[in-house]
């Protein structure tokens, strides 16, 4: 292949952006040593900021977006990969520093790959997205906090989102007892069919709060940050914990340290972008295992490459129900 189509976000002297379907000559890829056929992308949060240019999520002009992609190796000068591997990839800056999934080629550092696990196709992988490996991530951080069924509730916030949506499908399948947190309570019989056993709405968490309050959920996973994370931290209890990795309401966290020193909470930080390969592994391992497919295809919502564009705008303006797989 010499030419390759992609979406490319450009920006002018005064800074305009613009984004744009194209074709681009594969010797124009960036530097790396293993290069991709990819096959399936998704839309994440991220993806939404960089092409709408609503945050400055893009730090290399012009750049080709998408932060995670499932493919096929077509060359590589790589120890750990050859011609015909299926793999995946998630953050490391692709989309944002490195061009990323939204084309039909993709030239990356081989060590932020990792091989596709048996179990999941690589339209599945790209369901589960990056919002769905960060769920992962932030359930395997309550366990290793021993936040096991038996301690109680767990709170999902931002309920209807990707991370939100395959939360609750994991904790469902792993016995936990899940309420969702959402803001579209009119999508209540989609979070139950995930798995979520009560459903509350999202502006009980998202105004100021009192310091503490009723102990009501052993952990949570808090993909909105601000005042719902407050709120989420004064209601934890005792000895309990949150898996905080995302910013949907803000990236404040206007609390106090009365969770902390009176109630012994623990707020456990989840980045997926940096987290070590050995951690992906695992994380994709657990995912291969512990998420009910069938759930994850009611989820997701499939679409073309030409949607990719309208889809970042909507995921952005939060109309976007649970995830979105992309074929390329
Ligand atoms: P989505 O847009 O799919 O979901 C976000 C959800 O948050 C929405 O569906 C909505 O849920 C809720 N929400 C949106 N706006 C508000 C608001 N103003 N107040 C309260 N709730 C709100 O995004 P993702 O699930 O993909 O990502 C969620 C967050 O996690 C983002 O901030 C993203 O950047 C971050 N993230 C972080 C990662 C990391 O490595 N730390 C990796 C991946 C994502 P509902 O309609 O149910 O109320």
């Amino acid at each position: 292949m010499s030419n390759f189509k992609a979406i490319l976000i450009s920006r002018d002297e005064e800074k305009k952006q613009t984004v744009e379907i194209t074709e681009i000559p594969e010797d124009d890829l960036m530097e790396g040593d293993v290069t991709v056929a990819v096959e399936h992308t998704t839309v994440n949060y991220k993806d939404g900021l960089a092409i709408t240019g609503k945050s400055p999520v893009v730090r290399h002009w012009p750049m080709v977006p998408g932060i995670d992609f499932a493919g096929t190796v077509t060359d590589s000068n790589h120890a750990g990969f050859k011609e015909g591997d299926a793999v995946i990839l998630n953050g490391f800056g692709v989309g944002e520093t490195h061009w990323g999934a939204y084309a039909e080629r993709a030239r990356v550092n081989g060590d932020w790959l990792i091989k596709r696990p048996d179990g999941i196709s690589a339209k599945q992988a790209m369901s589960i997205g990056t919002a769905g490996y960060t769920a992962m991530l932030c359930v395997m951080a309550l366990e290793s906090h021993d936040i096991t069924p038996n301690r109680g509730p767990i709170i999902v916030t931002g309920a209807n989102g990707g991370v939100g949506s395959v939360a609750i499908s994991l904790l469902s399948k792993l016995g936990y007892h899940v309420i969702a947190s959402t803001g579209r309570m009119d999508e209540a019989e989609f979070l139950t069919g995930l798995g979520a056993n009560e459903i509350i709405d999202r502006n009980e968490l998202s105004e100021p709060g009192r310091p503490l309050g009723k102990e009501r959920w052993a952990g949570g996973v808090d993909a909105v940050g601000s005042h719902t994370l407050a709120n989420v931290l004064a209601q934890t209890k005792y000895g309990g914990a949150v898996a905080a990795c995302g910013l949907a309401q803000g990236f404040d966290l206007p609390s106090s340290v009365m969770p902390f020193i009176l109630r012994g909470v623990s707020l456990l930080g989840v980045d997926s972008v940096q987290a070590p390969i050995a951690v992906r592994i695992e994380a994709w391992n657990r995912l291969a295992s512990d998420l009910d497919m069938a759930k994850l295809d009611s989820l997701t919502t499939e679409i073309g490459f030409e949607d990719l564009i309208g889809a970042a705008t909507d995921i952005v303006e939060g109309k976007i129900r649970g995830r979105v797989a992309a074929t390329i």
